[in-house]
């Protein structure tokens, strides 16, 4: 999926370490030739091609991923949306960014919209209804984490990192969880968060390095499929669940809605989410860490490691809590 795995577990038996690390290989490599855009054969890509209004049965693990996208797509009321290849093509997010005319941004938001894939539940059947292009950017590395934690678990510690999400499961010898840092949103060198984990999974998504500035424009990889335009917030979001998949999902449909809505929505959901905000332009600058209940719960040791002001909960501009 265009990046790269870094995978950990301890044992005091090597041969059983090293068949673990094997089965998570196996069940990531297993994800993407399922989910992967990057691959020509995968389940995905041949439904990319697939004839508009011609059924493609799915694998049931494909499947099971398809329907919990197509809930949380419900649940964020479109924030997040598999949908959106045609989308991504027409502001070259893979290419350095552009601006797409009027009507060929038209033509892409016509081509987007989960209510363009006719996906049948029970059979585990897609068809396209519309020329659309399902892109799995958004979760397909959550998907890959959860099948890795399925296959790897047999009580034995674990870690798997894919390039920003990372999902766990134990804790290492002599520790009390695995730390994760969570980089400034302006520098990924920068670490603004230390925090603790034991299972589940941590996504972040945002920070400002892929995105390009084009006509005076802000492309950022991540778009409001409400608007068709790269969403407007600039920052980072960091989201913890039980469920990689889960997490990775949230975490790019929290960017959509930016704090002013993700915050209460994730208050209402019992969500741990954590927004980083710059306080100014450039890597040196201080943070906003506005986190919901559920995440300060989650993390009551966080480590802050750099000057921010953190407040919990959402609040307008300039008021609120804050230590
Ligand atoms: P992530 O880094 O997990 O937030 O995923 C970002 C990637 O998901 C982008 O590079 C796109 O491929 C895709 N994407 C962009 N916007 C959305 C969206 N609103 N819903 C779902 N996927 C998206
Ligand atoms: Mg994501």
């Amino acid at each position: 999926m265009g990046t790269r795995a870094t995978l950990v577990t301890y044992d005091a038996r090597r041969a059983r370490a090293l068949a673990r690390l094997d089965r998570i290989l196996e069940a990531l490599d297993a994800a993407e030739r399922e989910l992967s855009t990057w691959r020509p054969e995968s389940v995905v890509s041949q439904l990319n091609r697939q004839p508009v209004g011609v059924p493609l049965a799915l694998p049931r693990w494909t499947c099971d991923a398809i329907r919990e996208v197509s809930r949380w797509h419900a649940e964020t009321r479109g924030a997040f949306d598999p949908t959106v290849g045609r989308l991504v093509a027409a502001w070259g997010i893979a290419a350095g960014g552009r601006l797409p005319a009027p009507a060929e941004l038209a033509e892409a938001r016509r081509l987007t919209g989960l209510g363009t894939l006719h996906f049948d539940a029970r059979t585990c059947e897609v068809a396209r209804a519309r020329d659309v292009e399902v892109d799995t950017g958004g979760f397909g590395k959550g998907a890959a984490l959860d099948r890795a934690a399925a296959a790897a678990s047999d009580g034995h510690p674990w870690l798997v990192d894919l390039g920003g999400q990372v999902m766990v499961s134990g804790t290492p010898p002599d520790a009390r969880g695995w730390q994760v840092l969570v980089a400034h949103p302006e520098a990924r060198d920068q670490p603004v968060l230390g925090l603790s984990i034991s299972r589940g999974s941590l996504a972040t998504s945002g920070g400002s390095e892929r995105d390009v500035q084009v006509g005076g424009v802000r492309v950022g990889h991540i778009l409001d499929p409400r608007t068709g335009r790269p969403a407007s917030f600039r920052g980072s979001v960091t989201v913890w669940h039980s469920s990689g998949l889960v997490a990775d999902i949230l975490s790019t449909a929290l960017f959509v809605m930016g704090p002013a809505e993700g915050l209460p929505w994730a208050e209402a959901h019992d969500i741990a989410v954590c927004y980083l905000t710059s306080e100014g332009h450039g890597p040196r600058t201080a943070v906003q860490v506005q986190a919901s209940p559920a995440f300060a719960r989650r993390f009551p040791d966080r480590r802050r490691l750099w000057p921010s002001v953190e407040r919990i909960g959402y609040f307008p501009e300039g008021r609120g809590i804050s230590r």
